[in-house]
């Protein structure tokens, strides 16, 4: 049992360490299917790659324009081969997320465009691209309206709302895969196919846009398997494998990602420049290593999932559901417990472990909000990582893990930490 006076000696209390032994064994099925997900998606990339012809030479960067860079083009190939698209744009220049999906919706909207959102209110930071809160620059500035289809009381999608919600306005609707900061279940790929299929029963033409955020490799199919005319996501999430130090990606119909491409550089510039410094080897490698990085924060969050459900917190997923992306929620009812959560998860790190997290107002976000985050990519949350808003029900989002054990330590110092501040018997 000498694996125990390792975890005694780095701070779990031996209360801590075997409770979640039991938690753990009886997830051995789960992570055996999660497994066998891996393999199936880790084949799906590596034959990506080798139908774009992968080679040394496109690992050697640009500068300047970035005119003709071969690898540049290998990656965007890749990215269309693995989401069975016509194009895609995959840049560092794109900094986040949010600027990807920014990109998308201010580049294939025009005034007098209506956006769609039919599973209620989209991520918190898309609340200012929209203009549902005022924002310098939102789309609202630039006279395109927007209207929200809420998911029904039970967590289904409001077909007959949104059928009703389409006009002749309508020109794209944005379909968030994860429940991001909401507590509606987070979507499953076949549910998007049924929403992209309603949608153009009533308006064929209608651009239906997934912002596809930690959705990326947990299922067979990818958003555009089913109909998604655009899926866009962050490269500090799970398609950076923990490797990409930058990016983000666009991918889908070739007219729609063209439009998003001259948004991003230029009318006229379009994919053309866009210079890559020498990254793209990483963006590349990180790619390779996305499915069983992926897989690991799967099993962290069943982890997670098991051990807080047994404890009586609410949990969403709970353990035993069907995941559709990485993101574990666990309501810790009080400020005290989703600090001394995400305390835990930092002391954890490997970068930053002896810093204390502490609740603040950050940009783009309604109220404060604490986060841990001990990460070598600053604030990728593909690594493991914690964070939630300062209101009731004090609810604790928790992603990531570059592999399975970091993310069981984690787990097992939040746990210790929770125990210690909320005076809890194990
Ligand atoms: C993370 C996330 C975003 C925004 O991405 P950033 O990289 O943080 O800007 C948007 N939507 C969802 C669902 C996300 O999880």
């Amino acid at each position: 049992m000498k694996i125990n006076n390792v975890y005694q000696s780095m701070g779990l209390s031996p209360e801590v360490i075997q409770f979640a032994e039991r938690i753990e064994k009886r997830l051995k099925e789960r992570f055996s299917d999660i497994d066998r997900m891996a393999e199936m998606n880790q084949l799906k990339v590596l034959k990506a790659m080798q139908d774009n012809q992968l080679q040394e030479a496109h690992f050697a960067g640009t500068t300047g324009y970035g005119y003709n860079d071969l690898g540049r083009e290998a990656l965007e190939g890749i990215y269309a081969s693995l989401f069975h698209t016509e194009d895609a744009l995959v840049r560092q220049q794109i900094t986040c997320g949010t600027h990807a999906l920014n990109v998308a919706l201010s580049a294939n909207l025009r005034p007098g465009d209506e956006l769609l959102s039919p599973v209620g209110k989209p991520y918190d930071t898309m609340d200012e691209i929209i203009g549902i809160r005022p924002s310098k620059g939102s789309l609202a500035e630039y006279g395109v309206t927007y209207r929200q289809v809420d998911m029904l009381a039970d967590g289904s999608i409001d077909f007959e709302g949104i059928k009703a919600a389409i006009t002749e306005k309508t020109k794209l609707a944005t379909i968030q895969r994860s429940k991001g900061y909401a507590t509606r279940p987070t979507l499953s790929v076949a549910q998007i196919g049924e929403i992209i299929a309603c949608i153009k029963s009533v308006k064929p033409d209608v651009i239906c846009m997934v912002d596809n955020c930690y959705g990326e490799l947990v299922e067979e199919l990818e958003p555009t398997d089913v109909g998604a005319d655009l899926c866009v996501g962050s490269l500090i999430k799970n398609l950076g494998g923990g490797l990409a130090p930058i990016g983000g990606y666009i991918v889908g119909k070739a007219e729609y990602v063209e439009q998003c491409a001259y948004r991003l550089t230029s009318p006229g510039l379009g994919k053309e420049v866009g210079a890559t410094l020498g990254i793209t080897s990483q963006l590349i490698q990180g790619l390779f290593y996305a499915p069983y990085v992926v897989a690991s924060a799967l099993k962290g969050a069943i982890f997670a999932a098991a051990l807080y459900e047994e404890l009586g917190f609410q949990v969403f997923p709970s353990s035993g559901e069907l995941r559709h992306d990485i993101i574990q929620a666990v309501n810790m009812d009080t400020p005290e417990g989703l600090c001394a959560f995400c305390r835990g998860i930092q002391a954890a790190a490997p970068v930053d472990s002896f810093v204390t997290p502490e609740p603040w107002a950050m940009p783009g976000y309604d109220s404060d909000v604490i986060m841990a985050a001990g990460t070598f990519v600053s604030g990728a949350s593909i690594e493991l990582s914690a964070d939630g808003p300062l209101k009731p029900p004090y609810t604790v989002f928790f992603q990531g893990g570059l592999n399975y054990a970091h993310a069981k330590y984690g787990i097992m110092m939040s746990l210790q930490s929770v125990v210690e501040a909320c005076d809890i018997k194990l």
